[in-house]
């Protein structure tokens, strides 16, 4: 197993930065030296720096969204381009302010076609500025090329997550490579390493989920699928980390809001995933939009220089988020002007700024240098940067879509890889009596919202940014005169999704025939009908799909984890038809489903599955595929309640009288880690190849698994740890490796671990000095493995007064030495 070993305080490693190398050995270390390439790519940059005037590096510091060069009709807006490029506005963007990006396309999705010819026609433009310097086209294609017709889209990272197998988070990332580069496009915004642990938050579904260790994995196999190849080669984009940093830790839950983070606990879950995707090459970095201890992170020095360039080392290009130097002076009020926001956001770190309608950050940094306040020196190192990207993305030798990358758009074989992708992450949760997996020859009712509804398979940046709708409206009243030659009568609806995508309904009519599917559901979310049972007679069980429907950012909101009332009443009515009850759960985040939950024997949850959703739930639901998911968060059980696996023990007890605890801070509805099978599995012959660890030495620890069930499966198994005593209140358990592996019925295999002291390392600080290492101290730690983090209490009623006998069936103890 390998491991990243995590040293803050170090500098790590030289520049991974450009496509020949990325993948090979020195990249994957860390410790690249500069290769001929690179240093082919420095000369290049350096004679273009040279030649090139205050308003050009201004201008490629600049990214605008696309609608700023799109005929917009009567008054503009989202909804009314039909990406056609109005050559007064890209002169504007591309010859009057030089701008160096563009990107996304919110509420429209085009064809391959249309990408082609938008991106062909901005670089075009470029191609007659003095230095002909090509536009960076970045885009959102966080789960597939978003924004795109026909694109084949994966599951969002939180199924991703529940797969437990990197392997799926990389052939999401190899397929959005290709169809994105297909269409032109070099430059994905993704992945997201935010840490989901709180539900409430909008973004949770673009998560990892709750644990550190699996966010970086998954992520960093992105990374790796992204750009391994080489960022020429036709087959990879430059990948972009977000959010930097303790985005996702909002104190209210809400999207954009403040988070309140002491520095121990920011470098103790925060930080390592980043550190790891700057090891592991990514090109750039978006930053976190909200403020941290009040200091918004757009003008955080400390973070974006101190921490990010200095101690990890990061070479590439920095990216706001969304209009959030404005936002320093609009929303935040820390600066009085945006010029001054401007100013103080370069000097904290930032590279290229996403305006992204107006011009004033590209006049600001003009005006700023010219009266001295902001030096040439720090604006060269920013458009170095972004045009070394540039070079290593090949755009200066072919800046619109390659010939070999056109076929790479739509293969039946990415339809294959989605569809792989979307079974692995399905989880099971709950099958009393082994209700699943039902039999072809029953007859169903399916009902719930989610049952005829495509677009809520997908949720957030699926074809448009919210992904709830299904088509687009092309026809607004007075665009006639800006589109020459548009074909108003016939193009003015637009199905956002392609036809072959299925709902729940037709996935289960294709499985077993239309004849024993009995569904009255509709693609409108909010229509009545979703909402009642059609009659049960003669049903032999009821199919329901619960869950969200699409969201994304800020709009996903909420102030309840309670799943909506209108589902839970008809919950409760198929429970009462007292017919077996299948909950399918479609949503980004868990929603609170205890006041039913109960009743209903059989439970699985695919999480946004998007196109190959459908027919991965339906596989599930006849045995087709037998489940091997794992929760990558604990799915609560009531809504003030966000404890998470890995609490210390004082968070997991309530002192009734003094002295007299009860085991009651962690009650999840399901805990992290959890998730059934069609078979069982049987864990033997746990092994620790030492009782002592002693320095940089390694630990092997393994496990033999057994299928003891009739069906081949597939079966995720985790190995926490537990520092005993420790200088830093230690946490119950940790996540310290884990491996998915298919075992078939009656085999066994054995799995193995290898552990390092720095797998049981945790942040210490140094409170005088205010500094912070990774240490991993002398003494005793308990090893758990099993097939879910609920491991079972050793002795439960011993007296609660003392933790160190409150031990976990089957634990190993392991003993640390430094020397
Ligand atoms: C989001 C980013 C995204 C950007 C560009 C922002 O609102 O926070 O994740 O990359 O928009 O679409």
């Amino acid at each position: 197993m390998k491991k990243t070993i995590y040293l803050f305080g170090v500098l790590v490693s030289l520049w991974a930065f450009t496509a020949c190398n990325k993948g090979d050995k020195k990249a994957d270390t860390g410790t690249a030296a500069v290769s001929d390439k690179d240093k082919e790519i420095d000369a290049k940059v350096e004679a273009l720096l040279a030649k090139m005037t205050l308003e050009e590096k201004a201008g490629q510091m600049t990214q605008v969204n696309l609608n700023k060069v799109l005929y917009t009709g009567n008054g503009g807006g989202y909804d009314n381009n039909y990406g056609i490029i109005d050559p007064a506005l890209l002169d504007t963007a591309v010859v009057r302010y030089k701008v160096g990006s563009i990107l996304n396309a919110i509420n429209r999705a085009y064809s391959q076609d249309q990408w082609i010819s938008i991106i062909t026609q901005i670089q075009d433009r470029a191609a007659t500025t003095p230095n002909k310097i090509p536009v960076l086209y970045g885009i959102d294609a966080i789960h597939g090329v978003t924004f795109t017709l026909n694109s084949t889209l994966f599951p969002h990272n939180i199924g991703s997550a529940a797969s437990w197998n990197p392997a799926v988070s990389a052939s999401c990332a190899e397929v959005t490579a290709l169809e994105a580069r297909a269409c032109g496009l070099r430059w994905n915004f993704d992945p997201v390493l935010d840490l989901g642990r709180n539900p409430l938050w909008p973004r949770f579904p673009e998560t990892f989920g709750e644990d550190p260790l699996l966010g970086e994995r998954m992520g960093i196999s992105a990374i790796k699928a992204y750009e391994g190849a080489g960022l020429d080669k036709t087959n990879a984009v430059a990948s972009c980390m977000k959010h930097f940093i303790g985005y996702s830790a909002s104190r209210s839950g809400r999207d954009r809001t403040p988070s309140f983070i002491p520095e121990i606990e920011l470098r103790e879950y925060y930080l390592p995933q980043f550190q790891a995707a700057v090891k592991a090459g990514a090109s750039t970095i978006m930053i976190n939009s909200g403020e941290i201890n009040g200091v918004p992170v757009h003008a955080s020095k400390y973070l974006l220089t101190n921490v990010l360039r200095d101690e990890l080392g990061f070479k590439g290009v920095v990216v706001t988020d969304w209009e959030d130097i404005n936002r320093l002076h609009e929303r935040h009020n820390i600066c009085s002007s945006i010029k001054e926001a401007v100013k103080v956001s370069i000097e904290a770190g930032v590279d290229m700024s996403m305006t992204p309608h107006d011009y004033k950050f590209t006049k600001a940094v003009i005006e700023l240098v010219n009266e001295g306040s902001l030096s040439i020196e720090r604006v060269n190192e920013s458009v170095r940067r972004i045009l070394r990207l540039k070079f290593a993305v090949g755009l200066f030798e072919n800046p619109v879509v390659e010939k070999a990358a056109l076929q790479n758009f739509g293969k039946p074989e990415y339809a294959a890889k989605a569809l792989d992708a979307a079974r692995q992450t399905i989880t099971l949760l709950k099958n009393d009596n082994n209700t699943l997996p039902l039999k072809k020859t029953l007859k169903i009712v399916v009902a719930g919202p989610n049952a005829n509804n495509v677009p809520s398979l997908h949720g957030c940046w699926s074809y448009t940014w919210q992904g709830a709708d299904a088509t687009a409206t092309l026809n607004k009243a007075g665009d006639k005169p800006f589109i020459p030659g548009f074909d108003f009568a016939k193009d003015s609806v637009l199905p956002l999704f392609p036809a072959s995508t299925l709902s729940i309904k037709q996935a289960l009519e294709a499985k077993i025939g239309a004849a024993k599917v009995v569904c009255q559901s509709v693609s409108d979310y909010e229509d009545p009908k979703n909402y009642s049972l059609p009659s049960v007679a003669g049903a032999d069980a009821i199919v329901l799909c619960l869950g969200e429907n699409s969201y994304a950012e800020s709009p996903g909101s909420i102030r309840d984890l309670t799943l909506d009332a209108r589902q839970i009443a008809l919950a409760q009515a198929a429970i009462k038809t007292g017919k077996p009850v299948i909950l399918v759960l479609v949503e980004g985040r868990p929603r609170v489903i205890s006041s039913f939950v109960d009743g209903v024997p059989a439970v699985i949850d695919a999480y946004w599955p998007a196109s190959q959703g459908a027919n991965a739930i339906a596989d599930v639901l006849f045995g087709d595929y037998n489940p091997g998911g794992k929760l990558p968060f604990s799915y609560p059980r009531h809504t003030g309640d966000f404890v998470m696996y890995d609490h210390k023990w004082t968070e997991e007890n309530i002192e009734g009288t003094p002295g007299n605890f009860s085991d009651a801070g962690y009650q999840p509805q399901w805990p992290f880690g959890h998730g059934l099978s069609y078979t069982t599995f049987e864990y033997s012959n746990f092994t620790v190849s030492a009782d002592t660890l002693v320095g940089d030495a390694k630990l092997k620890v393994s496990v033999t698994v057994k299928n003891t069930g009739a069906v081949d499966g597939d079966e995720v198994v985790q190995l926490y740890s537990r520092d005993v005593f420790a200088s830093v209140v230690p946490s119950l358990k940790r996540l310290r490796a884990f491996e998915r592996v298919s075992i078939k019925a009656g085999e066994s295999k054995t799995v193995t671990f290898e552990i390092s002291k720095d797998d049981l390392s945790f942040v210490k600080e140094d409170q005088a000095a205010h500094t912070f290492t990774r240490v991993t101290e002398d003494g005793e730690f308990k090893l758990m493995i099993g097939g879910s983090s609920n491991f079972e209490l050793e002795a439960p009623e011993f007296p609660w007064t003392s933790f160190l006998y409150r031990t976990y069936k089957g634990a190993k103890s392991v003993y640390y030495k430094a020397k």
